[in-house]
């Protein structure tokens, strides 16, 4: 005799209106400046990544971590 139909409709627009705050807005753009040095090669280099990433020496190609990286986002 009851109506189960009404339910569910009521239950489906009470979802609908508790939408999600729109918190995820563009993420603000990161940039790097990667301070490396190679020891092997005595030479320093800087590079620009949007990450604190490795980078290969430019002379022996050897990966290394930054020893100092600045944020220098927009
Ligand atoms: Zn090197």
């Amino acid at each position: 005799m009851s109506q189960m139909s009404n339910g569910a409709i009521a239950r489906t627009a009470f979802e609908s209106s508790v939408t999600a705050p729109a918190m995820e807005a563009d993420p603000p753009h990161l940039w790097f400046e990667n301070y490396y040095f190679c020891r092997r090669c005595n030479l320093e280099w800087i590079d620009e990544w949007d990450c604190m990433c490795d980078d290969e020496c430019p002379d022996c190609g050897t990966p290394h971590t930054p020893y100092h990286s600045r944020d220098v986002s927009a």
